[in-house]
């Protein structure tokens, strides 16, 4: 593949996702969509492989005056923005504590805000080892580093053991460490922390010698399941002690399926009013010498989504379609698998499943001789079940559980 060295970084020459998806369209292209599985992409599509496209939100945004395109937001956000994203995350659990909202350029910008207000130069973020490959490129731009825990244990389980060994480890040489968890519906194999595992990060986080950031990336939570369900988490949090700061990385892109509108925010959730207001202020710096301020007519949108029961009703029920559809996907991927002898990295629901592999470079290439094409990670395949039918679902999983055996 390649890379340039720019300043110290190293940057791969061709982006790997963009590469294989590349392959897949040339395929279309000459096979026609019906022939192909394109399982590289990471928006939801419906089955005809077209972009799923909210007409509730589009009818939201269609009542936008010319204004809330042309004017500047405030760096925070609008503040209907702000009450929309707190709606929208908690749903109808009440937090306990003090709550500020920072609005960002997608969920890819909260991450920013964590990563250059909660860490410094030279530092290592902890994460799980399967993770959001752009964990890594954002770290990298800030001069920091990430640091993996094994997410699974040898059963299949969520690896609390090896979480405490890191966690440890990193408290004993910092004042402060940020450690980020992607759930529920992570990206990329689909686990969602059960309760019991959140007993267990709480004990282990509450244990740490240090401060933690904990940053909940829940970019995928409207995909998850149930909404009361996916939430069923977020009262556990008060039990986390007062050395411990809780953000969230919210993601617009996913819930309102309007990916390119890049709006997300950084929700922080604190013990003391203080902590909350170093949190505004903060993260608004980040934001002023970043991107500044963010697209005000996505937050007027959001704004006019859910402060009216109605329109919020009718774009959730639409969600929930779009939601069991691809629920229902991952199930027939995961089914289709284990049917033909061979199991997924823990999956629960979202975008992607992952199926571990020894040569996932290699099995990617034998499955693209098949016009199938999913993306090679360093220790599995990563299939989004978010961009193919439930036809092709099977298709893919019979091919790959043939190859891996
Ligand atoms: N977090 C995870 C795990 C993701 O997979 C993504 C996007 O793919 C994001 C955050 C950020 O999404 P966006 O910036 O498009 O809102």
């Amino acid at each position: 593949m390649g890379f340039v060295k720019v300043n110290d970084r190293t940057i791969p020459k061709e982006d790997k996702v963009f590469a294989v998806s590349g392959r897949a369209k040339a395929a279309i292209a000459a096979k026609g969509k019906d022939q192909v599985v394109d399982a590289t992409i990471g928006a939801l599509l419906d089955d005809n492989g077209d972009l799923v496209v909210m007409t509730s939100v589009m009818e939201a945004i269609g009542t936008l005056k010319p204004a809330d395109y042309a004017a500047y937001a405030p760096i925070a956000g609008v503040p209907e923005f702000k009450e929309a994203v707190q709606k929208a995350l908690f749903a109808d659990y009440s937090p306990k504590g003090h709550v500020a909202v920072c609005a960002t350029p997608g969920g890819t910008g909260s991450l920013t805000h964590a990563m250059s207000n909660y860490t410094n130069v030279g530092d290592e973020i902890l994460t799980h080892d399967w993770c959001w490959a752009n964990y890594k490129g954002i770290a990298d731009e800030h001069g920091r580093s990430i640091m993996t825990f094994r997410f699974f244990d040898e059963d299949g389980k969520f690896d609390s053991a090896d979480l405490k060994l890191k966690l440890d480890e990193l408290s004993a040489k910092r004042d402060q460490v940020l450690l980020i968890l992607n759930t529920p519906a992570h990206n990329p194999t689909g686990y969602s922390l059960t309760l019991e595992d959140w007993d267990n990060v709480i004990n282990i986080v509450n244990a740490a010698s240090c401060k933690v950031v904990l940053f909940l990336d829940v970019a995928y939570i409207d995909f998850a399941g149930e909404p009361d369900e996916v939430r069923a988490f977020l009262p556990k949090l008060e039990g986390l002690g007062d050395h411990v700061l809780v953000l969230f990385g919210y993601s617009a892109s996913k819930t309102l399926t309007a990916y390119g509108m890049r709006c997300g925010a950084t929700v922080c959730l604190a013990k003391t009013e203080e902590e909350a207001e170093d949190f505004t202020k903060a993260v608004g710096y980040t934001a002023r010498s970043t991107w500044s301020n963010c697209n005000r007519s996505a937050q007027v949108v959001m704004g006019k989504i859910y402060s009216d029961d109605a329109l919020q009703a009718k774009v959730d029920e639409e969600r929930r379609g779009y939601r069991d559809m691809l629920l229902e996907r991952g199930r027939i991927f995961e089914k289709t698998l284990r049917d033909n002898g061979v199991k997924s990295v823990p999956f629960t629901a979202g975008f992607f499943i992952t199926v571990p592999a020894d040569d996932p470079a290699g099995i990617c290439a034998k499955l693209e001789e098949q016009d199938i094409f999913c993306l090679a990670l360093a220790k599995g395949i990563r299939v989004s079940v978010a961009s193919i039918s439930k036809e092709k679902c099977v298709r893919c999983a019979e091919a790959m559980a043939a190859l891996l055996k």
